[in-house]
């Protein structure tokens, strides 16, 4: 198969990023068709008003019938039911992909319903997005010079990857290659922890008494710390359990370096809290600098 013969995408879950990504392929003239799948009708009704999509289906091994190209852009809790429904219904040449935030999980659920890794399978994740959700979020550059991952696997035709790395790169995207376990590693740091710090942070606060009070004076500090726990619980519910050995592990080291940060404050000792303070704002100089 080759890009010109993508004439339909079928796009399940049709919010942020599925949305997203309809905006900027029909911008781009990727495909002719782009068909919106998901469980509610005022969602998708939404999604064909905005322009997002062209029509939709909520049946959707209907939805899938005569896609060239599915994606999946549900949360990675929802990937199973979603396959159990399009199993057997797609195209034998389909080319598969997803948007999860995790990917070891996708692979093993691809596996588990599937049977098998299909050739045509290319599991991805934009490394995009922002604390929105549902279709009205959904902006056609939200990709534009983002990441892209994808984690092609043994199984995986070279074909499809390229083919899907075609459809991300019209996106505006730059996008890379890696295995899922690397992945899963590498968000876990970046993505999975501060989400789950987040979350974290701003529970405690709301659960203490003085918490009118605390909100009140919070200034922009807080709110660029906690801009990401006004995200969707649900997706991240998932992507914790989804991903939880990695987001374990780095929550272990994460906490062995808090204890010592607040042993260094209960014993007032300055140097070791400078060089922490120091180490880290050196760091996130060269991040932000990497990102200019
Ligand atoms: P979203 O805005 O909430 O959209 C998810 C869509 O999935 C909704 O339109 C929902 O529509 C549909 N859906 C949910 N459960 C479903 C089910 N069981 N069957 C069929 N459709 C279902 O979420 P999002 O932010 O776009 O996230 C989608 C995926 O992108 C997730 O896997 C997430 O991990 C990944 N991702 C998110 C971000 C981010 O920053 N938000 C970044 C990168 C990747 P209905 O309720 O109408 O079914």
């Amino acid at each position: 198969m080759s890009q010109a013969s993508i004439n339909q995408i079928c796009i399940i879950g049709v919010g942020l990023i599925g949305g997203s990504l309809a905006r900027a392929l029909r911008q781009a003239g990727f495909c002719q068709e782009i068909i919106g799948g998901g469980r509610s009708s005022d969602n998708l009704k939404q999604a064909v008003a905005l322009g997002v999509v062209d029509r939709f289906q909520t049946d959707l091994a209907k939805a899938v019938a005569d896609a060239d190209m599915v994606v999946l852009a549900v949360p990675v809790g929802a990937i199973k039911p979603v396959l159990s429904a399009i199993k057997d219904k797609m195209k034998p040449n389909v080319i598969l992909t997803d948007v999860g935030s995790t990917k070891a999980s996708v692979i093993a659920d691809v596996k588990a319903i599937l049977g098998h890794v299909p050739s045509g399978f290319v599991p991805g994740h934009p490394i995009a997005g922002t604390e929105k959700s549902g279709v009205a979020a959904a902006i056609a550059d939200l990709y534009k010079d983002r990441r892209v991952i994808l984690t092609p696997l043994s199984e995986t035709d070279r074909n499809s990857t390229d083919l899907v790395r075609a459809m991300w790169e019209c996106t505006g995207a730059e996008v890379s290659e890696m295995s899922a376990e690397h992945h899963d590693e590498v968000l876990a740091a970046t993505s999975h922890l501060p989400h789950l710090l987040a979350f974290s942070l701003v529970d405690t606060l709301a659960q203490m008494d003085e918490q009118t009070e605390i909100f009140k004076f919070a200034a922009g500090g807080f709110r660029d710390f906690t801009r990401i726990a006004s995200s969707d619980p649900v997706m991240w519910h998932d992507i914790c359990l989804a991903n939880h050995d990695a987001i374990m592990k780095i929550l272990d080291r994460f906490t062995t370096d808090l204890d010592e940060l607040k042993s260094a404050l209960n014993n007032s000792d300055s140097s070791k809290i400078l060089e922490i303070f120091k180490r880290a704002r050196a760091a996130r100089d060269r991040y932000t600098q990497s990102e200019q």
